[in-house]
């Protein structure tokens, strides 16, 4: 890798194309996106001038994306005008634009009866402003309509007219549509100067451009205060308000349906529980005045406080299922209203200023009335050919089969799934790079496609977008920017990194083998447990099918290049790459499906796997499949830490991926936070790289990791390791700069206020658990443990769902390949014995197994009684010495009998133990249930 002489200097930014306008827009947020849509009606010419990287720099990209009724805002304010015309725009807006909008409806809750006059004096207040479709309901019917509602809600007000939109997606498609029709956009032009002259305005930019404009459009959120006292003598005060939420997974979605409201206070519109567009849950915001217009850093004290107000509505709401938290910050105007059209001192400039909520409602009705008066100042035109509706853009996510298969006919890149949580393909992310709007950052990427907004949140695919934007633009990674200037995502890569990913993009050719009438056994996931899985299938005479979305097999392995992998399996210490070589070159008579992602499983008699690939969207029917589809790592939205949200975040694998697999190193000082063996051995390999390592921060008071790995990667390399210590804060506006660590009290796990002390890096590596991969699992209906994440399943690992089984890390998390790979033989094999029984049930009674005393989780979870031996992999809660592990069953009568124990000396959480046990058909009869336990061996001693 060659050290880049400039790190950061960003994609460069196309230039303005003339000296003068009818009109520019300070501002890319939803109003000037708005409004540019509206102006693009006109004949006039038009600009938009934006400060940052993309569209939808300030409010508009953090804010709560409700389209409000409108029963909130004071009679006879803007706002309430605004609010009501606007919320009746957005259905036409949404259609012909093509956004995401839904009228979910909203309940305003209450809890007494001084709320309840409340709710009135609201419903009233709203048909005052022109809202329909409002009642007052009771508590009971309010749950009748939402069950997930406090058992303490008295009241509610129905607002039928409610509803929910993605801010980022209105703004977007508004100024998409703009373009289309003529307007211009400058991104990375920041207006520092204003200067009225005859005929109009001059426009100063940061970095010395000028341009010229008949009439100004001020919409510039948060600083439009700032422009609008350049040119008035009647100066505007803007407050910003911070606001902070927590985002939970799609699983938590349906917990609501509605927008839930308290009733509001002066203070604003309090904490809301609601769902998103795309299927989240949120709970927020906050309200911290602060002196900085631009940090969007969140707080622990604004997080803990909205989690306690939403508990009032959502009980239940805890950080579990959180997946993000952010911030947004609201321009408060000290007049407590918008502040829209032109000032009596500055003809031609028009303010669309102080727009705090509704303004995202708002926007729509806002942009048409600015458009009719800007137009009537400049005596424009209409522009005859204007075309109200954008062209829509196919997803991926959301064809269906016949549709997919058309598409990739078109182009094979819709058959790469980049993104595999959205799924986004690769052919959205090229469409993007080279659409109507430029893309000058990833984080662009991802708002505009969705890539890295799943669950793995940018783990597996920020690596591939970086391979996809610098061949497509001719950029080295070390110059593309996450969001602001300064956000370098590498500090090195490897030299000609951009020609050698266009040279490797046209090598890449994919033989996708067509499928057989049906197969017995289908694989899905190619790494150490599903190439086992299939070659142990096949062995047994089963028709094997193995799919993987990667191009080569061998699945985390490939990039895993230090030894340590085949102690078990091959009695010799090998690479991952080795390893998987070795089990790839068991997969004779196998038909392998490389650069192939499974998008659903639909389980039948015979059941069906949806597949793409480049060779097209294809059905494969299986009478038996295993899953076998591996892990993600926990990102940096699971886990609560506040602070800003610069680059230079990344999960373990996503780091090791950028340099083993992409040649490009992440950072240059590094803080490891969690003691897992992915962040261990890349602790290692950052070292040898040139990077250095300032420690490794475990929350717990034990290592999650080997003891192997701890010796050979940081003792060996002199790497502190700092137990019962966490990261409690991210500082850094573009790249990060420091972190905040805090000692943990060992009995709460919790961070104890006071002992913080801040640590410059530029680098965070997240190494803090792994989670099965169980999408297409979860999807299909299999049951999972709420404990391990992965199936629930019986000793021939065999789901809920017959003849679907489960292996490897997308059961339960394996330390070791060895075992998973053993765990995939036992699962090809029990695949193709259903296959080849018919899925005849087995007689034997089946008893069910359960973690004991001691101990958090056991696999499998249930166990037939057929005398045959079980191996039950299991790990221990807390770390213990000198105990008996010990497997028993108890029996009806009271009584139990030992199936096996096993003296150990010491026992770690971060080490999986086995024990192998026979129940007979006999015993099985007579067992309730089967429990492994950590038992003390010296108390057995006294018991002896
Ligand atoms: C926490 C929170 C929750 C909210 N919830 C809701 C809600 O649920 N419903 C609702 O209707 N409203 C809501 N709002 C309000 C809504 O988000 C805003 O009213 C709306 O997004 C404002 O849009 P804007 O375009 O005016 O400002 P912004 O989105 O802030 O855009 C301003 C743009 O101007 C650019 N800019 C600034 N200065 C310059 C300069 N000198 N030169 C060039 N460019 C510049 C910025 O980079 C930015 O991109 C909420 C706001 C917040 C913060």
């Amino acid at each position: 890798m060659s050290e880049d002489a400039t790190p950061s200097l960003g994609i460069a930014c196309p230039g303005i194309a003339r000296g003068a306008y009818d009109v520019a827009i300070i501002g890319a947020g939803v109003a000037g996106c708005c409004c540019a849509r509206e102006l693009a009606r006109t004949s006039g010419s038009l600009l938009v001038l934006e400060a940052g990287d993309d569209i939808a720099c300030g409010a508009t990209r953090a804010n709560s994306g409700i389209v409000h009724a409108g029963y909130d805002p004071e009679p006879g304010t803007l706002k309430a005008r605004y609010n009501v015309e606007g919320s009746r725009l957005y259905p036409m807006w949404a259609a012909e634009l093509g956004f995401s909008y839904v009228r979910n409806e909203s309940l305003v809750v209450g809890f007494d009866e001084r709320d309840e006059r409340a709710l009135v004096a609201l419903s009233l207040r709203g048909a005052e402003n022109g809202v329909e479709g409002l009642s007052v309901i009771d508590g009971e019917e309010a749950r009748r309509l939402e069950p997930n509602l406090s058992a303490e809600v008295t009241c509610a007000l129905r607002v039928r007219t409610g509803g929910i939109c993605d801010p980022y997606e209105v703004a977007l498609t508004a100024l998409e549509n703009a373009v289309q029709n003529g307007a211009e956009v400058a991104f990375d032009a920041r207006v520092t100067s204003l200067e009225r002259v005859r005929g109009g305005y001059v426009i100063g930019l940061a970095g010395g451009g000028r341009v010229c404009a008949r009439a100004v459009v001020n919409a510039a959120g948060v600083h439009s205060a700032e422009l609008h006292n350049l040119v008035c003598a009647r100066k505007l005060q803007i407050i910003p308000v911070r606001g902070d939420y927590l985002l939970y997974d799609p699983t938590l979605g349906p917990t609501f349906s509605r927008t839930i409201f308290q009733v509001p206070t002066t203070a604003g519109k309090g904490v809301l529980v609601s769902p998103t567009v795309h299927g989240n849950l949120f709970v927020g915001p906050s309200a911290e005045p602060q002196a900085d217009a631009d940090s969007v850093a969140t707080s622990r004290r604004g997080l803990t406080a909205i989690l306690e107000g939403a508990r009032r509505t959502w009980p239940q709401a805890s950080s579990r299922g959180v997946i993000t938290n952010f911030a947004g910050v609201r321009a408060k105007g000290a007049g407590h209203d918008f502040v829209i059209g032109e000032p009596d001192d500055a003809p031609g400039f028009f303010d669309v200023a102080c727009l705090e909520s509704p303004g995202l409602t708002s926007a729509p009705a806002v942009a048409v009335d600015i458009a009719r008066r800007v137009a009537r100042r400049l005596n424009l035109g209409a522009r005859p050919d204007f075309e109200p509706r954008r062209a829509p853009k196919r997803r991926l996510a959301r064809m269906d089969a016949d549709q997919r298969t058309r598409a990739m006919r078109e182009d094979p890149a819709w058959g790469h799934v980049v993104c595999r949580c959205s799924p986004v393909s690769e052919h959205e992310v090229v469409r993007e790079l080279h659409g109507t709007l430029p893309v000058l950052c990833l984080d662009a990427l991802k708002w505009r496609t969705g890539a890295t907004m799943g669950r793995c949140h940018g783990g597996f695919c920020t690596p591939e977008l970086l391979r996809i934007v610098s061949r497509e633009l001719g950029v080295e990674p070390s110059r593309v920017e996450k969001r602001l200037r300064g956000s370098w995502i590498v500090s090195r890569s490897r030299p000609g990194y951009a020609r050698l990913a266009a040279a490797a993009c046209d090598e890449a050719a994919v033989d996708v083998p067509e499928p057989a009438q049906v197969y017995d056994v289908v694989v899905v996931g190619g790494g150490a447990a599903g190439m086992a899985a299939a070659a142990s299938a096949r062995a047994a005479g089963a028709s094997v099918a193995l799919i993987d979305r990667e191009a080569s097999l061998g699945g985390i392995m490939r990039q895993c290049i230090h030894n340590g992998f085949g102690l078990k399996r091959f009695s010799e210490e090998l690479t991952g790459p080795e390893f998987a070589s070795r089990e790839a070159a068991l997969l004779d008579g196998v038909d392998v499906w490389s650069s192939s992602s499974v998008l659903a499983l639909h389980p039948g008699v015979l059941h069906e796997l949806e597949v793409v690939c480049p060779g097209g969207a294809r059905f494969v029917r299986a009478r038996s499949v295993v899953l076998a589809c591996g892990s993600r790592e926990r990102g940096f939205g699971a886990l609560g830490i506040a602070g800003d949200r610069p680059s230079g975040i990344y999960t373990a694998g996503s780091a090791q991926a950028l340099i083993n697999l992409h040649g490009c190193l992440p950072g240059r000082r590094a803080v490891i936070l969690g003691s897992g063996d992915i962040g261990l051995i890349m602790a290692r390999r950052m070292t040898l790289e040139g990077m250095e390592v300032e420690g490794v921060y475990e929350l717990l008071d034990h290592p999650s990791g080997l003891k192997r790995n701890i010796v050979q990667c940081l003792d060996d390399f002199g790497i502190p390791l700092h137990l019962s210590h966490t990261v409690v804060a991210t500082h850094g506006a573009g790249r990060l700069e420091s972190v905040d660590i805090a000692a943990v009290d060992p009995a709460t796990r919790r961070a104890i206020e006071g002992t913080e002390q801040n640590v410059a890096c530029d680098t965070l590596v997240l190494s803090c658990g792994l989670i099965p991969e169980n999408e297409l699992a979860r999807e299909a209906g299999v049951a999972l443990s709420p404990v391990t994440e992965g199936a629930l399943v019986d000793d021939r690992l065999e789901t809920s769902i017959p003849g679907v089984f489960a292996c490897g890390n997308a059961l339960h998390v394996h330390d070791l390949a060895d075992l998973a790979a053993a765990e995939g033989d036992a699962a090809g094999a029990a695949g193709a014995s259903s296959a080849r029984s018919g899925r005849v049930a087995s007689s034997d009674p089946v008893v069910p197994v359960e973690p004991g005393p001691g101990v958090r989780y056991v696999v499998p979870q249930r166990l037939h009684g057929g005398g045959c031996p079980v191996t039950l992999s299991f790990r221990v809660s807390d770390v213990a010495r000198d105990v008996s592990l010990e497997a028993v069953a108890e029996l009806a009568d009271g009584g139990e009998m030992t199936l096996r124990s096993r003296r150990a000396r010491v026992v770690l959480p971060a080490e999986m133990e086995r024990l192998e046990v026979t129940v007979s058909p006999e015993a099985a009869l007579v067992a309730s249930r089967v429990v492994v336990r950590v038992a003390s061996a010296s108390q057995k001693r006294g018991d002896a």
